[in-house]
């Protein structure tokens, strides 16, 4: 559908238009009469079967992107690995495997999640600051790639587990290169004040002490500064350090073969100009050029946010003094990024009709009992009556996986698009399932 076609009052404040965003989303489109399409199929078919709220990830999105970034690194040695913690549905990895990436999992049960979706092993990397002695015992007995381990304690916790089962632990020591990566306080990781890591000055020691460790094959250096990353610069100056850091520990002798460069790679919610992944191959082929590492990157957002929405119903229209209201059905619980970190997510009718009816500022809030519970405040959405569908865009990612049952509200289903084609990936959580593993103690 051409801009011309929607609603001239649709924009508020420089918000982008509902054409603005479905003409940046390749896999979104409009049908006169179906209203809006993700690849082939009306989103209105999919809440009329399966009902609202809804998440809808398209395959088609997925499958490109990756193909994107595959091409945009394809003269660098280095591996994809998708950060699961983004979106870990089976089907999601699958996606991911038959697409060539690898996986960086955050705890024992995205492990077992990756190797379960069909993951090579040696094709997973394992970050986090607080990995326990079964899932470093796990990643070892299966085999997995690397361990890009955060401290000195957690390098003793793991010398100890691989001398105990005779196995070699191929370890990547996570940097700390403090650098700040300009994004929201509450995703950015590369600051010297953050937990994550080992500091930049401390980590030539900590190699040195790690190549003595029985079962310890130190291999490289990992980092990871922050997420939603919009600019090149925070990762200039991290990598910088970082190829520093590998050298300084060339000289002193060390074995270093591996970088791991993280994820972090932003995506433009609203209208931000995102950075091109092959503006990120640059930095990385800059950065590390002559250096003979194998590289790694762990993007989570970049791949999945972009393909995934969140489909809802309007429970009601609501007036209260001179604020209109759109009430959904979904919810905090469901999707908590603006209550969590104030973000942007575009908001568009799915209805034909609505889609071209002209538009007035309202705040859209879900139906929790939490001011906090608000997906946009003064955006433009025509009138809606009860029943109507909007799509909350760009949702794949940090969406479903942080959904909680918060008010008894079940998990919300989730459809996979491809082409012509969807599937239900999750039903709707049942009210039994919510309580299926609590017990009322007989006593009371
Ligand atoms: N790698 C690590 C170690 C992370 O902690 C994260 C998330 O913050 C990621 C990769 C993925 O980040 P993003 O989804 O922003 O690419």
């Amino acid at each position: 559908m051409s801009a011309a076609l929607l609603s001239e009052t649709d924009q508020q404040a420089g918000d982008p238009t509902a054409a603005d965003l479905i003409a940046a989303r390749p896999h979104l489109s409009t049908h006169p009469m179906d209203g809006l399409l993700v690849e082939g199929v009306p989103l209105l078919a999919i809440a009329r079967e399966v009902g609202t709220p809804t998440w809808v990830i398209s395959a088609g999105a997925l499958r490109s992107r990756l193909a994107r970034l595959h091409a945009a690194l394809a003269d660098l040695p280095i591996r994809v690995h998708y950060a699961v913690k983004a979106n870990d549905h089976l089907a999601i990895l699958r996606l991911m495997a038959q697409g060539g990436a690898g996986a960086d999992v955050v705890s024992g049960g995205e492990l077992q999640r990756a190797l379960h979706a069909g993951l090579d092993p040696a094709h997973i990397v394992f970050s986090g600051v607080g990995k326990q002695e079964w899932e470093l015992r796990l990643a070892l007995e299966r085999g997995i790639g690397q361990i890009n381990v955060e401290s000195a304690e957690e390098l003793a916790m793991l010398s100890a587990i691989a001398k105990s089962t005779g196995k070699t632990a191929t370890v990547a020591l996570r940097i700390n290169p403090d650098v700040d990566a300009g994004t929201h306080a509450k995703i950015t990781t590369g600051r010297a004040d953050n937990k994550f890591g080992i500091s930049y000055d401390g980590a030539a020691a900590l190699y040195a002490h790690a190549a003595g460790l029985p079962g310890i094959d130190p291999a490289g250096i990992a980092l990871h500064i922050g997420s939603q990353i919009l600019s090149m610069t925070p990762y200039h100056a991290a990598y910088r350090r970082a190829a520093d850091l590998v050298r300084t520990l060339r000289a002193a002798g060390q074995n270093v073969r591996i970088v791991d460069c993280g994820g972090g790679l932003g995506i433009g919610y609203r209208d931000e100009p995102a950075p091109a992944p092959e503006a990120f191959a640059a930095t990385i082929r800059q950065a590390f050029a002559g250096l003979d590492v194998r590289l790694a990157i762990e993007p989570g957002r970049w791949l999945a946010g972009p393909p995934g929405l969140l489909l809802a119903g309007v429970v009601l229209g609501k007036t209260t003094g001179e604020r209109r209201f759109v009430v959904l059905d979904a919810a905090m619980n469901d999707l908590l990024r603006p209550a969590m970190y104030d973000s942007w997510h575009g908001i568009i009718p799915v209805a034909a009709t609505d889609l071209v009816a002209p538009a007035t500022p309202c705040d859209i809030v879900g139906p929790v009992c939490e001011t906090g519970d608000t997906f946009a405040k003064s955006r433009a959405l025509p009138p809606l009556a009860p029943h109507a569908k909007v799509a909350i865009l760009d949702a794949g990612a940090y969406g479903s996986v942080m959904s909680s049952t918060y008010n008894a509200r079940p998990l919300a289903a989730q459809v996979l698009v491809d082409g012509d084609r969807w599937t239900t990936i999750r039903a709707r959580q049942s009210p039994e399932a919510m309580w299926a593993d609590e017990t009322v103690p007989a006593w009371i």
